[in-house]
């Protein structure tokens, strides 16, 4: 029963040999809503977002992704859906080098079958990119990347954004503008935005979890 949520967890386990990250840990995300986890390195936001993305398979508990249980999808299912539900924005721009930034945001559209220059020429602008749509990941500054993979990430029209130190390679002033960027961008489309990181300062005001002893309080 996932309908309500852009997102659900439940009974969320994860050890690895050494640690018991989470056990029974949930969480649920309304469509729109807006979400930070603070917890310090080593807590275990990258493990979480990784689960919530279904990239780690669940050691146990049950995920949704809207209406759509996660856990009962086969790989190939799972990838459809996160390429169509999820978008994803981690610490490292993961842009393809030979890719123009026009291209990169393309990707997906690419992969669905139905790419729209159009769409990803308008996200580019709105991301402050919009005079070097053939420039390549090399010819960029840092803070310009991840706002290409920002714009690749709200391409799909996600109902959910997940984003793991999306900002933890840049400078303050970047790492604001990509925030907000990211902000801006999935409210406009009604995407939840779960956003994980170790800087109080960069969701100052935002409504928190706190990833203490594998739970979020
Ligand atoms: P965070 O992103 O908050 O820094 P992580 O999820 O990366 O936290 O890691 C949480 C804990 O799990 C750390 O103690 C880390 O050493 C451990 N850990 C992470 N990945 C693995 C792994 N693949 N194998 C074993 N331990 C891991
Ligand atoms: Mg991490």
């Amino acid at each position: 029963m996932g309908g309500m949520w852009a997102l659900r967890a439940e009974g969320l386990t994860h050890r690895y040999p050494e640690v018991v990250l989470f056990a029974d840990l949930g969480l649920e995300l309304a469509p729109g809503e807006v979400r930070a986890v603070l917890g310090p390195s080593g807590s275990g936001k990258t493990t979480l977002v990784h689960l919530l993305a279904g990239i780690l398979p669940l050691q146990a508990g049950r995920l949704w992704w809207g209406e759509d249980e996660v856990t009962r999808l086969g790989e190939e299912a799972l990838a459809r859906l996160r390429r169509e539900r999820v978008g994803l924005v981690f610490q490292h721009h993961y842009l393809l080098d030979e890719l123009t930034a026009l291209e990169n945001v393309l990707v997906p559209g690419m992969i669905q079958g139905r790419p729209d220059p159009a769409r990803a020429r308008k996200l580019l602008e709105r991301v402050g990119l919009g005079r070097s749509p053939h420039l390549r990941p090399e010819a960029l500054s840092g803070g310009e990347r991840q706002r290409v993979a920002v714009a690749r990430a709200l391409y799909p029209r996600p109902r959910v954004v997940l984003a793991d130190e999306p900002t933890g390679a840049l400078d303050r002033a970047n790492a604001r503008t990509v925030r907000d960027l990211l902000l801006e961008l999935a409210q406009e489309s009604g995407a939840a935005v779960l956003l994980a990181t170790h800087d109080e300062a960069l969701v100052k005001g935002w409504p928190v979890w706190r990833l203490e002893d594998g739970r979020l309080r």
